[in-house]
């Protein structure tokens, strides 16, 4: 693989805080969380857009790459953060109603966070969605935290849902060279994309690069965190969000600093390059934006501030 000669994924010590954290990253079965229903909708245009919080994780300041501490400490105090504490991260999935389509964006954790994640099937029951409804899924990329939530045991969670994820992604994630040249540690990423292809099969449609995939939907390429991460256009009238994934996730400290990645990315320089150009062209097109990580619920915008980015939280609409 090209990529991983270029930068190999976790490589220093911060990829062995990794290697020894990542164990409890499994894709079993875990005792159920406590159930909540926490969501936010949005009309855009003609539709109406609901981030559904699937729960959160913490992100160990170890894992935070091109930051010294001192930098992530002040990041932290600054979004009136513990500064000596991990990073507390929300994770979310998108649900859009349009018409008689409702089409999913990522699938949370599932099982493979441990009990602070995983619990879209009760969110989505609180709000009386059945998963059997749900007409399509767009993953924005095969990270556990975004297809967990695809299985219900072995089997696919949703069933009648057609599955859209860039070509890219899934070459990376089923090349047995690729899994082999990786720490053990992440072998349960690897096991549980294969498993979530295996039970979609062939409702699985791979994307390539930019595509349109009907219904004002559309997808942006947004390279970096891992091959195939993908971002998606959302145009309903005359209205736009942009939903980018994890291109930026750490909201208290990549605004600042967009050089600083996680010890996830594939590789974390293009993730960098990415993640400035997706700023740019929220700044220069006034996008309305939301991502996976931001803070819930996570509608906002970006400004430009000095060399770097801010983010302007949407005001809750009220009418
Ligand atoms: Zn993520």
């Amino acid at each position: 693989m090209t990529q991983l000669s270029r930068r190999t994924l976790f490589k220093g010590a911060a990829g062995v805080a990794v290697a020894a954290a990542l164990p409890a990253l499994r894709a079993t079965a875990q005792a159920a969380p406590a159930p909540w229903v926490i969501t936010y909708s949005r009309k855009l245009g003609d539709a109406e857009v609901t981030v559904l919080l699937d729960g959160y994780f913490l992100l160990e300041q170890a894992w935070v790459t091109a930051l010294d501490p001192a930098e992530i400490m002040e990041g932290l105090t600054l979004a009136a953060l513990d500064p000596g504490a991990a990073v507390p991260l929300p994770i979310t999935a998108t649900l859009i109603r349009q018409g008689d389509t409702m089409t999913l964006v990522d699938a949370g954790a599932g099982g493979s966070l441990g009990p602070t994640a995983g619990n879209l099937p009760a969110v989505l029951s609180g709000i009386g969605v059945d998963p059997a409804a749900i007409n399509r899924i767009v993953l924005s990329h095969l990270h556990p935290d975004h297809i967990g939530g695809m299985l219900a045991g072995d089997a696919a969670a949703f069933a009648n849902a057609t599955v859209h994820v860039n070509e890219t992604e899934i070459a990376f994630w089923t090349d047995p060279a690729t899994e082999t040249a990786l720490p053990e540690a992440i072998r349960p990423w690897f096991t549980l994309a294969g498993g979530v292809l295996a039970a979609y099969g062939d409702r699985v449609t791979p994307f390539m690069g930019e595509a349109d995939l009907g219904g004002g939907l559309s997808t942006v390429l947004m390279p970096g965190h891992t091959p195939g991460h993908s971002g998606f256009r959302v145009a309903s009238g005359v209205e736009q969000l942009l939903i980018w994934g994890d291109s930026t996730a750490v909201a208290s400290l990549q605004f600042t600093h967009p050089q600083a990645g996680i010890v996830f990315d594939t590789d974390s320089q293009e993730a960098a390059e990415t993640r400035r150009r997706v700023l740019d062209l929220v700044v220069a097109d006034r996008l309305l934006v939301s991502g996976t990580h931001m803070p819930f619920p996570g509608f906002g915008h970006v400004a430009q501030k000095d060399d770097a980015y801010a983010w302007v939280p949407e005001e809750w609409k009220l009418f």
